[in-house]
């Protein structure tokens, strides 16, 4: 059952915007060297505390980038031609790129499950994306994903408290 809101996720991003702002920027100016070590292990104690069943605010809310893989593989669990899950599912953003066709995704069941979990597209395997590699290239996206999700919002707070100490 849902027990997160998608308006509560995005005021406490509109709350948090100026400190995330700042600390954002000066991650940028000043990157510490072990900036990857400390964000994947933050990464790695929020999402240990988080059950994503409980929120899906991504499926909710955004669309994942989905590349000509993703089709193919879902159009083989969906036992769909490519050009029919195109159809039926997917629209181009406006930098061409293949998104769903609407919000919240198409697959995303009442419970919060994915109906094609073993076969979604690779984005949604790595959103928000906090345990990737050089994550100094990916703060401006960070940023942007704290209005979105709460576990992000969570690591961003934690961060600015260990850069304090
Ligand atoms: S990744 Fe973030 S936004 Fe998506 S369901 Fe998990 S906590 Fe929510
Ligand atoms: S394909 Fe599944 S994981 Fe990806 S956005 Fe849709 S419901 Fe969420």
């Amino acid at each position: 059952m849902s027990t997160t809101n998608s308006g509560q996720i995005r005021l406490e991003g509109e709350k948090r915007k100026k400190a995330n702002k700042k600390l954002i920027t000066s991650l940028k100016q000043r990157t510490p060297g072990n900036l990857d070590n400390q964000v994947h292990a933050l990464h790695e104690e929020v999402f240990a505390a988080t059950d994503c069943l409980d929120c899906a605010n991504c499926c909710k809310t955004t669309s994942p980038a989905v590349y000509e893989t993703d089709i193919d593989r879902l159009s083989k669990a969906l036992r769909m031609k490519p050009s029919e899950v195109i159809a039926k599912y997917l629209k181009r953003d406006d930098e061409g790129d293949w998104i769903m066709n609407a919000s919240p995704c198409p697959f995303l069941l009442e419970d919060n499950r994915c109906s094609v979990y073993e076969d979604r597209p690779r984005a949604c395997r790595t959103y928000p994306h906090t345990d990737r590699k050089k994550v100094a290239q990916l703060l401006d996206l960070t940023y942007r994903n704290s209005f979105i999700c709460p576990a992000v919002q969570q690591i961003l707070q934690k961060l600015e408290l260990s850069l304090l100490k």
